[in-house]
Order: C-alpha cells, then sequence, then structure tokens
C-alpha cells in the first residue's frame, strides 16, 4: 500500500500547476508516506536523508521537489541525479520526463557503455536535469562539457551504494564542481539522498557534505547498530549511586532510564530530581493527556532525561537521545530491542547501559545470544565518539 496516511494530497505542495498535471497524468493520486514526508521539507530546501523501503515511491518524492526548482529560463544544469546502474538511470529520468512533460525542462540521462559524442552533442542543447551514473557524470565534468556551478540540486538514490568505495571518491569529485556556499552556511546547494538501506558507511559522507540533514525513516525494524551495550554490576542498593556517577560522567545529551514498574519510576524520578538533575517520567498510570505532555516536551527538549516503564519504547525514536540506562535490566530480547534498538538513526550512534544484579546475570547472557549481540563490561572512560 503506498498511499500516504496525513491525508495530504500534491496540491497542498503548492506546486507549479505544470508540474501537477504531470503527476496526475502519471496516475499518481494521492502523496505515497515518503513523498508526504519529503516533498515539503525538500522544497524548504533541507537536505535530506531518507529511508524507505523498496517500491514506496521514493522516485518521485525526490522528482518532484527537484522539478519544482528548475527554471525553465535558465539553461544550465540545476539538478544532477545519481544512480548506480545504467538501468537505474533510464528509468528515473524516465520518471523525471514523466512528471515534467507539461513543463520546459529538459533531462538529459548519461551513462558509462555509451558513445561520449552523442553525449557531447546532446550537451549543445539546454540540459536542465542530468540524470547519470558516476564515472561518466565525472567524464563530463573534468572535461568541462558538463557544467554544474549553477547546479542546485544534489540527488543520490541508492545511497548506500552510491558511497560504496568504488564510487565515493567519484561522487566526492564531482561534488567539487558544484557551486560553493556564499554565506559559508551549509552548502551552496542541496542534497537529497534516499536508500532503503543506510550502514554507518554513509555517516562519514554525511558529516563531511550534508547540511543538518532532515533525517526520514520509514523502515520499521530496529537495529542495533551503531548503539555501544555496556552492563555494569551493580547491587540493588547502589544502584542510584551508579547512576549518579553515570550522569556526571557522561556527556548526556538526553537519556531515557527505563525501570520495571509503575512504582520504581516514580520512586527514581523523585531521587534523580534529588540529585538536581532535571527528570520527567511517564507510566500507564498516568492520565493519557499527561503521559501526551511529558513525551511531547522531552522530544523537544525540554528536559534531559526521562525515566519510564515499558509503555514508551515502542515506536520512539528521538535522535537526541545519546543514551539510553536499563535501571532494571528487562525480561526478555523483545523488550530489550525494543527500548535499546534504534530506527532511522542512520549512523547516529548512541550507548546504553544496563545495570545488572546478581539475578539479572543469566537473563544478560540470553539475550545477548538471542540478538546476536555483544553486551560489554563498562570501561572506566566511555569514548566520547561512541556517542
Ligand atoms: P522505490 O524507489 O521506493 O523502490 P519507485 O519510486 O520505483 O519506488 O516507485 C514504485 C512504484 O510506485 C512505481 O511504479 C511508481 O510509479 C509508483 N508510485 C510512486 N508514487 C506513487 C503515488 N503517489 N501513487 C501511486 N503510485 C505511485
Ligand atoms: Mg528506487
Amino acid at each position: 500500500d503506498v498511499l500516504g496516511t496525513k491525508g495530504n494530497t500534491f496540491e497542498s505542495f503548492h506546486l507549479k500547476r505544470e508540474l501537477l498535471m504531470g503527476i496526475f497524468e502519471a496516475g499518481f493520486e494521492k502523496p505515497s508516506p515518503i513523498q508526504e514526508e519529503a516533498i515539503p521539507v525538500a522544497l524548504m530546501g533541507r537536505d535530506i536523508l531518507a529511508r524507505a523501503k523498496n517500491g514506496t515511491g521514493k522516485t518521485a518524492a525526490f522528482v518532484i521537489p527537484t522539478l519544482e526548482k528548475i527554471k525553465p529560463k535558465l539553461n544550465k544544469i540545476q539538478a544532477l541525479i545519481m544512480v548506480p546502474t545504467r538501468e537505474l538511470a533510464l528509468q528515473t529520468s524516465q520518471v523525471v520526463k514523466t512528471l515534467s512533460r507539461h513543463m520546459d525542462i529538459n533531462t538529459m540521462v548519461t551513462t558509462g557503455g555509451t558513445s561520449l559524442r552523442d553525449d557531447i552533442l546532446r550537451l549543445h542543447d539546454p540540459v536542465h536535469v542530468m540524470v547519470g551514473t558516476p564515472g561518466r557524470v565525472l567524464d563530463l565534468a573534468s572535461r568541462k562539457l558538463a557544467e554544474f556551478d549553477q547546479c542546485k540540486v544534489f540527488v543520490m538514490d541508492e545511497a548506500d551504494k552510491m558511497l560504496s568505495r568504488e564510487f565515493k571518491i567519484i561522487i566526492e569529485q564531482i561534488l567539487k564542481f558544484f557551486p560553493q556556499s556564499e554565506s559559508g552556511n551549509g552548502n551552496g546547494y542541496q542534497s537529497l539522498l534516499f536508500s532503503a538501506t543506510f550502514p554507518l558507511t554513509v555517516k562519514s559522507f554525511m558529516d563531511e557534505h550534508l547540511y543538518k540533514p532532515y533525517e526520514i525513516n520509514l523502515m520499521d525494524e530496529l537495529t542495533l547498530k551503531g548503539i555501544t551495550q555496556y552492563y555494569a554490576f551493580v547491587e540493588e542498593k547502589q544502584k542510584l549511586h551508579c547512576l549518579n556517577t553515570l550522569f556526571s560522567k557522561l556527556q548526556i545529551n538526553q537519556a531515557i532510564i527505563f525501570c520495571n514498574s509503575t512504582n520504581r519510576v516514580e520512586l527514581l524520578a523523585r531521587k534523580i530530581t534529588e540529585l538536581d538533575y532535571s527528570c520527567y517520567y511517564s507510566h500507564a498510570r498516568m492520565p493519557q493527556a499527561e503521559r501526551n505532555k511529558v513525551f511531547h516536551e522531552f522530544r523537544q527538549g525540554k528536559v534531559r532525561n526521562l525515566v519510564c516503564t515499558d509503555l514508551l519504547t515502542r515506536g520512539i525514536d528521538i535522535q537526541a537521545v545519546n543514551v539510553v540506562i536499563n535501571f532494571d535490566f528487562p525480561k526478555t530480547a523483545e523488550t530489550y530491542l525494543h527500548r535499546i534498538g534504534r530506527s532511522g538513526r542512520f549512523g547516529h550512534y548512541g550507548i546504553a547501559i544496563n545495570l545488572i544484579n546478581w539475578n539479572d546475570r543469566f537473563n544478560l547472557y540470553k539475550i545477548e545470544q538471542e540478538l546476536g549481540t555483544e553486551i560489554k563490561p563498562i570501561p572506566a572512560e566511555i569514548d566520547k565518539s561512541l556517542y
């Protein structure tokens, strides 16, 4: 089911009429979820890192805002869409052409394995949107056959593949031909990266080339990738003391602290407040309205720490949270995964710290086995680059 749930319409994006006609003629009636998320943000000019399953309409999610930004009267390449394979280049250029059929926009597709001379001839005519594979595009750029000094939109589809070792260097060389930032704030162009998977290897590219990317993740599975997990053996009575030490030692951006019962949540929240740390709490016995308020304000970053039961674990994905603490160790691997695991953090790192008492020790081992993960003893110092 590719249809969006927010009830947005393509009209609500305030696109040019000719573009809207192209969209409807392509048979698209309503935006898909990834389109609902990505199109308005891309239109605002932000860099985007978007992850969604195959077949969910990612192509139109980047093609529509790209087309909206093109100035047909400016005879320059204004958008470059990079894809890893020739077939995909053809398919993507077809989508661009279909959606822009009522616009005065020229699209060129260029890939390896075709005649360079044909490309050179083609470039005598105006090109607004170029769709291509890395090698050929770099070839055209280095020979000054294609100019990217007015190219304001840079798209990478299948971005994880584009950033594999063979391509990454080429991509970085291509970007050298792109406009530089005038304000020194961000880049002189906008980057839209789309993929179904984003391994951690994408992170270095992100850090270097994207400016405050807006992250979209419509994959629902949880992952422990990028989360370093530790345990500390602590007697029940020492747990609060241990937590206090962690608070003073760690550079917490935001933390979620889990307890196994409602009573313990309230008790711990009170203790944390007494220690002079800001803290909210949430559990199932609180009125829904209050829970919503707590969650909302925590998400906005109004308070640093949140103590809660498992009630809150599902579907939580707050990027500012870099530390998760299991004050009480969960009973099952599933609960553990939901507390610690993150979706859509694209290489954002985090740490998880488990306070383990004597009775938890078998469970620790069991959960580690079940999830095929490693929970290490906590070192005296935790490297800040891990979270
Ligand atoms: P992805 O890149 O996410 O795998 P595609 O962009 O290739 O997905 O799109 C998958 C299919 O969905 C295509 O056939 C496309 O025409 C169709 N599609 C995309 N957006 C919509 C929409 N809003 N309404 C109906 N069909 C759509
Ligand atoms: Mg695709």
